[in-house]
């Protein structure tokens, strides 16, 4: 495995050209992006590990294993300039998700110990209707006792059948190689 920042674009269209397919990830402030892409790429500081939600309002971009490019999205939330635009979230998410044909998986984050929250359940609902393919990360499952994590999830999944929850912690390494192999799944149907 090897993993590199390549760049923090500030619009869409400052994604290099390529056809390596894309992963995104997303997910609100503090559920742990940075530390899930530092863990996935086996690095300490690759993605920063912010004591400072929120102040990131960049694409942030890396190249892994070569083979294809992991787009690291804002975290979201209702801000006040989205809110008064009428929009649920930044603008700079949307515009990637609806105008990018190599992005091929959608790791959407959420820290388990917080019930999904309005922005969240946004989310979701927008990926479903837009078809896009994702992946519920339920996240610092560590947290919990295995039933209260699975009693927490079958909530989600009460709400959302159809959706794929994958439990993950840096903590014990739970989820890890379920992530993994949802993540190289999608990038060989998008070689094949
Ligand atoms: P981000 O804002 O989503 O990028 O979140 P960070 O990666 O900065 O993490 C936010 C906080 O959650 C930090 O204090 C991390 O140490 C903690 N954290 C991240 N992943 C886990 C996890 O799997 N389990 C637990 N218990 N804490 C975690």
């Amino acid at each position: 495995m090897s993993a590199k920042f390549l760049k923090s674009a500030f619009r869409p269209s400052d994604i290099p050209e390529s056809d390596k397919p894309q992963i995104a990830t997303m997910g609100r402030s503090n559920v742990g992006k940075s530390s899930l892409i530092n863990h996935l790429a086996g690095v300490k500081n690759l993605a920063r590990v912010s004591a400072m939600p929120g102040l990131t309002q960049a694409l942030n971009l890396y190249e892994f294993d070569g083979r294809y490019l992991l787009v690291d999205l804002p975290g979201y939330g209702f801000s006040e300039a989205a809110r008064s635009r009428g929009k649920g979230f930044e603008t700079m998410i949307e515009d990637y998700l609806a105008g990018s044909p190599r992005l091929k998986l959608i790791l959407l984050i959420i820290d388990g110990r917080h019930e999904l929250q309005e922005s969240d359940r946004f989310v979701l609902n927008q990926l479903t209707e837009e078809k896009l393919p994702f992946v519920l990360v339920f996240n610092k499952v560590d947290k919990f006792s295995p039933s209260e994590a699975k009693q927490s999830m079958k909530k989600i999944s009460d709400q959302y059948p159809t959706i794929t929850i994958i439990p993950h912690s840096i903590k014990n390494n739970v989820g890890f190689g379920e992530l993994r192999n949802a993540i190289e799944k999608a990038v060989r149907k998008a070689a094949s």
